[in-house]
């Protein structure tokens, strides 16, 4: 199984030397790179700067354009895993809600010599907020503490009340090095008073997530037409897609019955959730719209509510902007400011509800005009939404509850 990882953690903390580490105890790294790395380990008397190794490795796959600069794949004892690093908070929702948004667990690294700071807040904050709910922390640089308990101790407890606030309960904390290589892939021989897991047993313990008896959500991207056969490419979001079976798309509510699933260059009998593919019904079906089966179909929403980060700017109730959510885009307008919260610390903010200011986030109810989206709870894949404004990303939410349309 692949796991999508998201490595979090304020600047410094070490989250480009943990992916270094990763990738090289895994071995994922070619004979040359190894021995590159034997020459630079040298060069440093045996300490390397995985960092700067990674900057390099990043170069080497942007010339490939095999995988996208943010992501690096590595493969464990159990899974594989696409690591996404985070420069910013801002890229960080953008990786999110882009390439990684279905990022299954995040680790919180927190450097065990500078503790919890603004940024460890923010990123928690953001990854409970994008409904992560497996999260690990790495507390890391334990070297640079003796390998203490103590200040292991310390910083748990710090970061546990940071966590606590955002409904986070029984995280497991695992105190590393990326550096040395302590507790990542090799148990460490310098913390023997730890009998928890390594980092990598710790994500290889993550389960499939359970695809139980959801509907099937189908998001269209585009149609094309190859010798004669109108081909619709999108992605399973929720259950499985079955030939033969009866569909319909909403909001536009074209209806037909699954002909051909393609997956380039063969043909299937069933796609399931996140493959990619090709549907054949007969019908043109336009990118933004959602298909699902007669009895679950899906409903277009005329409004809904929504928790969310401003990005960018201030927002205001009539404020009116864009909706993106799946492939679908659509206008909406703020109907009414709920709450304000700090996402430094994940409280409310008394007081004004007429505005919420840059980096604030809030829960807010907006009118759209149709379009199928989820409760984030139901489907998540379908339930993030983008709030654009001049073709610039100004804010990111998940779904809480939807106002269906009754005319459909
Ligand atoms: P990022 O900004 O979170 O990606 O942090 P980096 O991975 O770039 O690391 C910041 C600095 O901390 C670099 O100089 C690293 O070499 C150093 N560093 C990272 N991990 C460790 C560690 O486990 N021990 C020590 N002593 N230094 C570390």
């Amino acid at each position: 199984m692949n796991v999508n990882v998201v490595i979090v953690g304020h600047i410094d903390h070490g989250k480009s030397t943990l992916i270094g580490r990763l990738l090289y105890d895994s071995g994922t790294l070619s004979n040359e790179k190894l021995a590159e790395i034997q020459k630079l380990l040298e060069e440093y008397k045996r300490r390397f700067e995985f960092a700067a190794f990674l900057d390099s490795f990043e170069e080497e796959l942007r010339e490939e354009r095999t995988i996208d600069t943010t992501r690096v794949l590595f493969k464990g004892r159990e899974h594989y895993y696409t690591i996404v690093d985070v420069p910013g908070h801002k890229e960080f929702i953008k990786n999110m809600l882009t390439g990684a948004c279905h990022a299954q667990t995040a680790v919180l690294v927190v450097s065990a010599s500078d503790g919890v700071q603004e940024q460890t807040g923010r990123h928690a904050f953001l990854v409970h907020m994008l409904g992560i709910k497996n999260l690990l922390v790495a507390v890391n640089k334990m070297d640079l503490v003796d390998y203490n308990e103590s200040s292991f101790k310390e910083i748990k407890n710090e970061t546990n009340r940071l966590l606590s606030s955002l409904g986070y309960s029984e995280v497991k904390f695992i105190p590393i090095s990326a550096m040395q290589g302590d507790n990542v892939y090799s148990p460490s021989e310098m913390m023997t008073w730890y009998s928890g897991t390594t980092l990598i047993q710790a994500l290889d313990a993550t389960k499939p997530e359970q695809e139980n008896q959801r509907p099937l959500r189908f998001a269209v991207q585009d149609t094309y037409t190859i010798d004669s056969d109108n081909i619709i490419v999108g992605r399973v979001e929720s259950s499985t897609l079955i030939q033969h079976k009866e569909i319909i798309f909403q909001p536009s509510g074209v209806k037909g019955k699954v002909e051909k699933i393609k997956v380039f260059p063969s043909e299937v009998h069933e796609a399931k959730v996140g493959d990619s593919i090709g549907l054949v019904i007969g019908n043109k079906v336009e990118r933004g719209n959602v298909g699902g089966y007669l009895d679950f179909p899906p409903v277009p929403a005329v409004g809904f509510l929504g928790e969310f980060v401003l990005l960018n700017g201030v927002l205001r109730e009539g404020d009116e902007l864009w909706l993106k959510c799946g492939t679908g885009k659509t206008r909406c307008r703020v109907k009414e400011i709920k709450e304000r919260i700090s996402s430094d610390t994940g409280k409310a903010i008394e007081g004004n509800m007429m505005e919420i200011r840059e980096n604030e986030a809030a829960v807010a109810s907006f009118d759209i005009e149709p379009l199928v989206v989820e409760k984030f709870s139901d489907i998540p894949e379908m339930g993030r939404f983008i709030l654009t404004k001049e073709e610039e990303n100004v804010g990111a939410g998940v779904i809480l509850q939807i106002e269906k349309s009754s005319s459909f």
